[in-house]
């Protein structure tokens, strides 16, 4: 009985020994592979770090990549889980809509600054930069709402024509109309709320607050109540050209101003699918040739979709008369009045 206790002691030490040798080998073997994958990813990191001047990097040396052209920086040098895991999940949303080349033309940084002016999109030539401002990237909301409004203008910038001659290249910025761009950039930030909120399990971060799905729906919800349930300005008089610039381009500070457009446009976006709302990205190729107002009658005409574009139509006031400059087109219909600087659309024979 004895030899047999022995005998079986020494079967079981030698097969624990055994799975733990193994265990061991493989344990090392990981260990081997990760090393690996740290040292790519800071030779990655450290190449990067030349792609962007100091201003670029938001002042900080470390940069961190998050994919496909996209990189962000922290002022204490350390990762940031939250901006990662929120860019990953808006960025497989946005790559649905838009496709993975509007979404990865050039480089970019974003990077937070608390107190900052405003968040902002800001072209660099052949890089670019996002400016968030949060006292803290743990409001995740407003990092989805913030974040999703200045990917939108990133995806812009890869079809606007000038886009890689820095800034509007030919294009005067001040007299670059900014309306249309706006509104559509603040209705995606309702869009990706909604569809962080739906789809909140997708998120790395829900395994800390599997219950922030209502949070973000919350934050949505108070957004859009801001409404003053005004009518559509294209529903009201049509403006006057020279009147349109003067009077609606100030869409950055001035939310109340065209809030029942951004409404619109979001109720819009969440009646729809994805392939149709990336019919926005052709927005730029239907501009005037200064950049004022667009086109829609050549938009429908050129959409897959036109039904949606026509819809789309109905943010942008109705212009009752254009300059007589050649290169300018008749936008819309009806037409009625001009300003008296101006030749009456009724006069032009096309
Ligand atoms: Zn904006």
């Amino acid at each position: 009985m004895k030899k047999i206790v022995s005998l079986f002691s020494l079967l079981l030490v030698l097969l624990v020994s055994n799975n733990c040798y193994g265990e061991v080998e493989s344990l090392k073997e990981r260990i081997a592979q990760l090393e690996e994958r740290v040292a790519q990813l800071e030779a990655k990191i450290a190449a990067s770090s030349e792609i962007f001047t100091p201003i670029e990097r938001g002042h900080s040396d470390r940069m961190f990549p998050l994919g496909n052209n996209w990189y962000y920086s922290t002022s204490n040098g350390e990762r940031d889980e939250y901006i990662e895991e929120v860019f990953a999940a808006l960025f497989s949303e946005f790559i649905r809509i838009f496709g993975e080349e509007a979404m990865s033309h050039k480089p970019v940084t974003i990077y937070n600054v608390p107190g900052a002016a405003s968040p902002m999109a800001i072209p660099l030539g052949k890089t670019m930069r996002i400016r968030l401002v949060q006292n803290s990237t743990g409001f995740w909301a407003q990092l989805v709402y913030q974040l999703s409004h200045e990917m939108t203008h990133y995806m812009f910038f890869s079809y606007f024509p000038h886009a890689d001659q820095g800034n509007y290249g030919e294009v005067d910025d001040k007299e670059k109309s900014s309306w249309n761009e706006e509104i559509i950039c603040e209705a995606m930030s309702l869009y990706m709320l909604k569809y962080m909120s739906d789809n909140w399990e997708k998120c790395a971060l829900s395994k800390i607050n599997p219950a922030f799905n209502s949070a973000l729906k919350e934050y949505l919800d108070n957004e859009y109540k801001r409404t003053k349930n005004l009518p559509l300005k294209s529903e009201g008089d049509a403006v006057p050209f020279g009147d349109f610039h003067a009077r609606f381009n100030r869409t950055t500070n001035d939310l109340d101003n065209h809030i029942t457009e951004r409404n619109y446009l979001y109720d819009l976006f969440v009646s729809t699918n994805a392939e149709t709302i990336g019919e926005i990205g052709n927005m730029y190729k239907h501009y005037n040739k200064e950049y004022r107002y667009i086109d829609y009658a050549s938009w429908i005409k050129a959409a897959n979709n036109p039904d949606f574009i026509k819809k789309i139509s109905a943010i942008q006031p109705r212009l009752s008369c254009l300059p007589s400059t050649s290169g300018f087109r008749l936008l819309q219909e009806p037409v009625t009045t001009c300003n008296v600087s101006q030749p009456s659309i009724s006069s032009r024979t096309h």
